[in-house]
């Protein structure tokens, strides 16, 4: 840390120089050039000139240093954010790099090995926004706090961004050394934190790697490490992870498997199939549920479960999302041309589809290219769209709402929907968790949860729809429960366009086309 040097000292002591100077000079003068003798009156002549000018001096030298002051500071100043985090002031990324660049070579020629911790706040996001930035930043400082505690007086610890930290280990004797450190970490950071008088727990992830074994260059460490802290996190969170062969070869197949959606919807292998939805009354088909199949050349059929939360997670879920509600619109308009009564097409929108920007303006434009009435499309959405950011959620659905768009919440039961927003909410549908219809019949907890469910909905004047039914059994709970509408292979698993077109074509002539499975059944309940 530069120190400001004290200039009124070098001023007064040029003063003095400077009069002593021209004292000596005149005392000079006097004795060997006039040889007049010393007296007080020109005695005092020189010394307030000598002081005059060493004061001038003095002053000139006392700016020179204030400017090189400034300019010591100015330095330090840019030093320090160039190489320093503001909030903690622990290394940046810059400076880490750096070191790690030093540390990774030193290890290499002495063949030792170097410690990387990759550290992670888990659910930071959540807890930023609950507490507010500032708190949040409270927060960060803590952790920060907690890690340098903890760790020995040759490593070093790095801020990299937002709630990461890095954590270096040079010359480790044994790899269980780092996994020590780690669970000192994750029980210190673990502590309670109180943040204006309320009290927070939170925990952290760490990913592991040991350089240069499994990475010898900066950005292949910090990648490999944060391979292994995501481990962490999928494991649950507060828990650390070794970065090994085996997680680089899981990422290295799930890049491959996102590069072959990329060309898998150029090429055409994406297709739609669809699953009816039923009038538990009627008996007839009021709406179909587009559902995402992926055939992948050499591969064969890919289940939903693996590709799409990997297309959520890398983004791609957005163009794909887009092209799924473009070819459902499409094929809802194509049954129309061929006569079929007109049927409300059910699309499914991810979490990260609802809070693009431009959503409300991409269904809009849909609708038009495709011509399809906005009140024949209903989007369903799940519980997470709720969680973050609940009042710019509840805007969006408006909007939709307002365009004549159906908004149905899918899966409801299993996320953390709060129901004062559902209240507020302009939802048509709620669809009952298959989580729940699936027992329904033998667990009198899923029964109960059901019948609220459908007791709530009707009080607040919303339609609900129960997925999964695959017995007669479960029907008939549902029709007794007075639930609305169902889906499910009891009556039609997802199937391509062309088999619906029969099934819609007998609700046109007036037929059920599920009167068989809805004739009268046995009530159980
Ligand atoms: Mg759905």
């Amino acid at each position: 840390m530069h120190k400001p040097r004290h200039h009124m000292a070098s001023v007064l002591l040029s003063c003095l120089i400077g009069a002593a100077l021209l004292l000596s000079i005149a005392a000079l003068q006097h004795l060997f050039v006039s040889h007049v003798p010393l007296i007080p009156r020109n005695f005092v002549i020189p010394v307030l000139v000598g002081a005059s000018i060493g004061l001038f001096i003095g002053l000139y030298h006392r700016r020179l240093l204030q400017r090189e002051d400034r300019l010591q500071e100015a330095y330090h100043d840019i030093w320090q954010s160039a190489y320093y985090d503001q909030l903690t002031g622990l290394p940046n990324r810059t400076l880490l790099l750096d070191r790690l660049r030093q540390a990774v070579a030193h290890a290499c020629r002495h063949q030792q090995t170097l410690g990387v911790l990759l550290l992670d706040i888990d659910r930071f996001k959540r807890i930023n926004e609950s507490l507010g930035h500032t708190l949040g930043d409270q927060l960060i400082l803590l952790v920060a706090e907690r890690i340098s505690s903890c760790i020995r007086d040759s490593d070093s610890v790095a801020r990299l961004g937002g709630d990461e930290f890095v954590l270096l280990m040079p010359d480790l004797k044994h790899p269980d050394d780092v996994a020590l450190v780690a669970n000192k970490i994750l029980t210190a950071v673990a502590q309670p934190i109180e943040l204006e008088g309320q009290e927070v727990f939170c925990s952290c992830s760490i990913g592991i790697i040991l350089a240069p074994l499994d990475g010898d260059d900066g950005d292949t460490i910090l990648k490999h490490a944060d391979i292994a802290m995501y481990k962490a996190k999928d494991s649950g969170g507060n828990c650390y992870r070794f970065y090994s062969w085996y997680m680089n070869q899981q990422a290295v197949e799930r890049l491959a498997m996102e590069a072959n959606m990329q060309r898998g919807l150029e090429r055409g292998d994406f297709f739609l199939h669809y699953q009816p939805q039923i009038d538990l009354r009627s008996g007839r088909i009021v709406g179909v549920e587009a559902l995402l199949r992926w055939q992948a050349p050499n591969i064969g059929p890919i289940s939903p479960e693996l590709f799409i939360p990997l297309a959520e997670e890398t983004g791609f879920i957005i163009p794909l999302g887009e092209w799924v509600l473009r070819s459902a619109c499409q094929q809802a308009v194509n049954w129309q041309r061929q006569g079929l009564p007109p049927t409300r097409m059910a699309v499914n929108l991810s979490v990260r589809q609802f809070r693009q920007k431009d959503l409300v303006q991409t269904v809009a434009n849909v609708l038009a290219e495709t011509g399809l009435k906005p009140s024949l499309l209903e989007l369903e959405l799940t519980e997470s769209c709720f969680v973050e950011r609940p009042n710019e959620a509840m805007a969006v659905l408006h909007e939709l709402s307002r365009m004549g768009v159906n908004l149905s919440i899918d899966d409801f039961g299993t996320g953390y929907s709060s129901l004062a927003y559902l209240k507020l909410c302009p939802i048509n549908h709620l669809k009952i968790a298959i989580h729940f219809v699936r027992d329904i019949t033998t667990n009198p907890d899923d029964a109960a949860i059901a019948e609220a469910i459908i007791a709530m909905s009707h009080a607040m004047g919303i339609r609900v729809i129960a997925e999964g039914i695959e017995t007669t059994e479960q029907q008939s709970f549902l029709v007794n429960k007075d639930c609305d509408l169902a889906q499910g292979f009891l009556f039609a698993r997802p199937m391509p366009p062309e088999k619906i077109a029969p099934l819609l074509a007998k609700g046109e002539s007036g037929q059920s086309a599920f009167s068989e499975i809805l004739s009268p059944q046995p009530a159980l309940f």
